[in-house]
């Protein structure tokens, strides 16, 4: 961005709750099933019911309020926001009104340095969390001849989290939303797919002077799903303010959609398009009352949360921030992980094969973790003969590692079958680096005069004499006192 501005970013998150039933009736709350196979009259909006509130989404979103140490409001209410739209029957919207269930809530995350100058963390605000029903699904394109409207979506519970304007760059933005993707799935509140549109997200954006104390005038991109989407659209966002202040423009404000296709946002209705909701309080609903012995017992019943975790393994283990974030993508992803360390008694060990073959098999072959093919239990056996020293870790990789998958049996097994124990006996390896030596006299030479480098090479030598069986430590160990000895 061209250097004399700050951009200022919100975001509106929404995430769809997995609860079992709807918000306000008891109809499943299911995505997949046959159009309009999961309505009744009060998510059909019929004359004449009335909606109930639902126990599981209100602790749901509790649980999300604690979990980033919101202020849990004991009283908060439920209002009507109406307009018209097919897929919405009853011609509004419920939702929370000025006083949300959950306030002033904050995630801690790096700074963007590029922006900041350092990357110690921030502090952002999540300004609320209320509670909502989602609307139905239009299609425009089934047939060509007709819209149609499926409303088994109509009335699935929503929170809302509404970010304050914190962050600060595109990056910024997709770390916050990957660090709250993180938090909802770990805390079972939402399924965190975000193609099918559990997880959405609308992104506010502004662009300022350096140093200028009022923020400039904000642009709203809708329904980014995806991560990349999110950062592509600010980064293109940012830039074409930046451009419009410099040639002395000013922005508008507006709605804008992102066309990935394109790589850029376009503009969809301006502020003065912008649509009066006639809020007004629920009528059919009590205010919502939550009692701190219900919350307590929310309180009670939290996993451990994902920035917790991270940081515990970074400390642990010395693991990186990307690693620790990585490994904490999903909470199967997580479970193998803590599994495998547990069970080959090095964290450090077990974090190298998830970032490494394990990783790199499930890319391959388009696999969550979930369907890999082996167990950590057996994986946990490969990793404590390489911690061992009973095998290297190339044999492990690239023979006994394609082996488990294969399913050929445990790590034990297939190296006893193809005979890839490690040598780590000094007398083999003292006669193979004699062999290295005496067939590489020049490089040995070089050494004497000085160039160590070269000893590098002389062990990979022997470990290639020894086909990938010996032992590394051993033998640069061996091959030192040989060349000390002048030997040869
Ligand atoms: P509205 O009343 O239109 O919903 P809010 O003040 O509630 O507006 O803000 C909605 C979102 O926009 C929030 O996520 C907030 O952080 C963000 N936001 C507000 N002002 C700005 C701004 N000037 N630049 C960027 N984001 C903003
Ligand atoms: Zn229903
Ligand atoms: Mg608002």
């Amino acid at each position: 961005m061209t250097g004399g501005y700050e951009a200022v970013i919100g975001l509106e998150v929404h995430v769809q709750l997995r609860t079992r039933t709807k918000m306000f009736c008891a109809c499943r709350n299911q995505v997949g099933a046959p159009p309009n196979s999961l309505t009744c009259p009060v998510c059909l909006g019929l004359p004449g019911t009335l909606p109930a509130l639902n126990a599981e989404a209100v602790r749901m979103a509790l649980a999300l309020g604690l979990a980033v140490d919101a202020r849990i409001q004991p009283e908060s209410t439920f209002y009507r926001k109406q307009y018209f739209y097919p897929d919405l029957p009853k011609g509004y919207q419920i939702t929370q009104g000025p006083v949300a269930l959950v306030e002033d809530g904050h995630l801690a995350l790096p700074g963007d340095p590029k922006v900041r100058g350092t990357d110690a963390p921030v502090r952002v605000r999540l300004e609320r969390a209320h509670l909502e029903e989602d609307a139905g699904k239009s299609h425009h394109d089934l047939d060509g001849q007709a819209s149609h409207v499926d409303l088994n979506r109509a009335g699935v519970p929503l929170l809302e989290i509404v970010g304050a304007p914190d962050l600060r760059s595109a990056q910024e933005a997709s770390d916050y939303l990957k660090a709250l993707h993180r938090l909802v799935v770990a805390l079972g509140i939402c399924d965190g797919n975000l193609e099918e549109g559990s997880f959405r997200c609308d992104a506010n954006v502004s662009v300022r002077r350096r140093g200028a104390p009022e923020f400039g005038t904000r642009v709203e991109v809708k329904n980014l799903n995806s991560f990349r989407f999110v950062r592509q659209a600010l980064e293109f966002e940012i830039a074409r303010h930046a451009a419009l202040l410099d040639q002395g423009g000013a922005v508008q404000m507006e709605t804008r959609g992102w066309d990935a296709a394109a790589g850029e946002t376009r503009g969809q209705r301006t502020k003065e398009a912008a649509m009066d909701y006639r809020y007004f309080p629920e009528p059919d609903l009590p205010p919502l009352r939550v009692t701190p012995a219900e919350v307590e017992a929310v309180r009670a019943a939290l996993p451990e949360l994902p920035e917790h975790r991270i940081r515990r393994w970074r400390e642990a283990y010395g693991l990186g921030a990307d690693e620790a974030h990585t490994l904490a993508q999903s909470p199967a992803f997580t479970g193998y992980f803590e599994a495998l360390a547990e069970r080959c008694g090095s964290g450090r060990a077990a974090a190298a094969w998830m970032l490494g073959e394990v990783s790199r098999t499930l890319n391959d072959r388009g696999l969550a973790i979930e369907a890999f093919p082996v167990s950590p239990d057996v994986l946990a056996g490969l990793v404590r003969l390489v911690e061992a020293r009973t095998l290297s870790l190339g044999a492990a990789k690239e023979q006994v590692f394609p082996a488990l998958l294969a399913g050929e049996g445990d790590a034990e097994a297939i190296v006893a079958q193809k005979g890839l124990a490690q040598v780590s006996d000094r007398a083999a390896i003292e006669g193979l680096v004699a062999q290295v030596l005496a067939a590489n006299p020049g490089p040995v030479a070089q050494i004497r005069q000085g160039k160590e480098s070269l000893k590098g090479f002389l062990v990979g030598q022997v470990l290639k004499a020894g086909q990938g069986r010996l032992d590394a430590k051993v033998v640069t160990e061996v091959l030192g006192e040989a060349l000390a000895k002048g030997g040869v």
